[in-house]
């Protein structure tokens, strides 16, 4: 039966995984190939990529202790996808974050644990470049030891053209007050028939491309992003796949790949012009597996985006090419904006309940993947930093209908029957 299942392969399918598991380089048309794998094709791609994670990166699954920080959401790029953008005269809904209110969120989110704050915002008309220098020299003066992930590159597009400043030395100036690692967003497809349609105004490739590399040139590393399932072809994926595999020999500079479904409910790209809906479980799993051969050994780790996923999808990822569940968050709103319902805040310890659960071994990781502590033992695991639950609400029958810590000593042992 299952020799069945093996022939069922397709012999161009099979040669590509092969060739990837014994350390060949896929080319594009490879990648084009297994981004449209079907029945037992699609099967043979997600073992074969859980197979070359467990050889990359072994069965830890790591996350980081983090709090995104969005500083405003007026922005006037006008990008086809976005729900998160506002008019700076909108009084209701448009917010421009002050130095105390950032520093509030960044003790907030010490007190919780965090290692890193993630900062990014809305391209707002009236700012410049001091903006982003004052916000890092904030926080910095403040909790200098907190790692600073921040400003995509369309911020750091805007802000280096206010600048005067060549784009290496404007890079240098943060880093000098505090700028830690560059998150690899505005990447979206890097190919330009697709961005000027999906974001006319928005950097173009080139502009991506020489941004990124001028970071990772002044020893400021990033991640790496796609944003995929709204217009995108296989051959669009395949040849951002590439670009970022070329600047990843060339600089070594990225420290993940961060595939990011498109949240498709609140919209114009998909309610006025017509995209797809955001991808399918297939696709989802396809791209991670996907990426995790064609990347491979340049780009190690592989991050689920839980928020684009949800947890589930996300366990399923890990189980086809993803070694990373990325960071705890603990406030979201781009996602959101745009209608997705998985949440905002991943508390450590629900991290490592998803991870035990397929099996792996939890690891709290800093940015830059140096390890904070593996928790081998769930009898060692510390204490929540979580600010006080809610009480549980319990529906159903009135016998039942109590507190959940008086309900449960009685019923079943903590942790479960052994
Ligand atoms: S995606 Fe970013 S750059 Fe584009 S409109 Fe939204 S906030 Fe602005």
């Amino acid at each position: 039966m299952l020799d069945q299942l093996s022939a069922a392969i397709t012999p161009e399918v099979r040669a590509c995984l092969e060739g990837a598991l014994e350390g060949k380089e896929l080319t594009k048309e490879d990648a084009e190939r297994l981004l449209g794998a079907t029945g037992m094709d699609f099967h043979a791609l997600i073992a074969s990529a859980d197979l070359a994670r467990k050889r990359d990166c072994g069965d830890d699954v790591s996350y980081v202790v983090c709090r995104n920080i969005n500083f405003t959401n007026v922005c006037y790029v006008g990008c086809s996808f976005c729900g998160f953008a506002r008019h700076k005269d909108d009084k209701d809904e448009a917010f421009d974050r002050s130095h105390e209110e950032i520093l509030l969120k960044c003790k907030d989110a010490i007190e919780r644990g965090a290692t890193e704050v993630c900062i990014q915002g809305g391209i707002h008309p009236n700012k410049d470049h001091h903006t982003y220098h004052d916000i890092l020299t904030a926080i910095k003066a403040v909790y200098p030891d907190l790692h600073i992930h921040a400003y995509s590159p369309e911020e750091t597009d805007f802000a280096h053209k206010r600048s005067g400043m060549e784009l290496p030395e404007y890079l240098k100036w943060l880093v000098d007050a505090g700028l830690g690692t560059m998150p690899g967003t505005a990447a979206e497809i890097l190919d330009d028939e697709i961005r000027d349609i999906l974001s006319p105004n928005k950097l173009k490739t080139d502009r991506w491309v020489e941004i990124i590399k001028a970071a990772h040139g002044i020893g400021l590393r990033s991640t790496s992003t796609l944003m995929y399932g709204h217009i995108e072809k296989p051959r669009h994926i395949a040849g951002h796949l590439d670009i970022l595999r070329e600047i990843q020999k060339e600089t070594g500079g990225f420290t993940e790949f961060v595939p990011l479904g498109f949240i498709h409910e609140r919209n114009l790209l998909y309610n006025l012009m017509g995209s797809r809906p955001g991808p399918t479980v297939e696709e989802d799993l396809r791209i991670i597996a996907v990426s995790r051969l064609f990347l491979r050994p340049h780009i190690k780790n592989i991050q689920v985006s839980w928020v684009k996923m949800g947890h589930k999808l996300g366990q399923m990822a890990l189980c086809s090419g993803a070694n990373d569940f990325g960071g705890t968050l603990m406030e979201e709103s781009i996602s959101r904006e745009s209608g997705s319902e998985h949440g905002e805040n991943t508390p450590p310890e629900e991290f490592r309940r998803l991870i035990r659960e397929l099996g792996r071994v939890p690891v709290e990781r800093t940015t830059l993947y140096k390890t904070v502590a593996r928790f081998e033992d769930p009898e060692l695991d510390p204490p929540s930093l979580e600010p006080e639950q809610k009480e549980v609400d319990i529906s159903g029958p009135g016998r039942w209908r109590k507190k959940l810590e008086a309900v449960q000593p009685a019923v079943m042992p903590v942790g479960g029957l052994q």
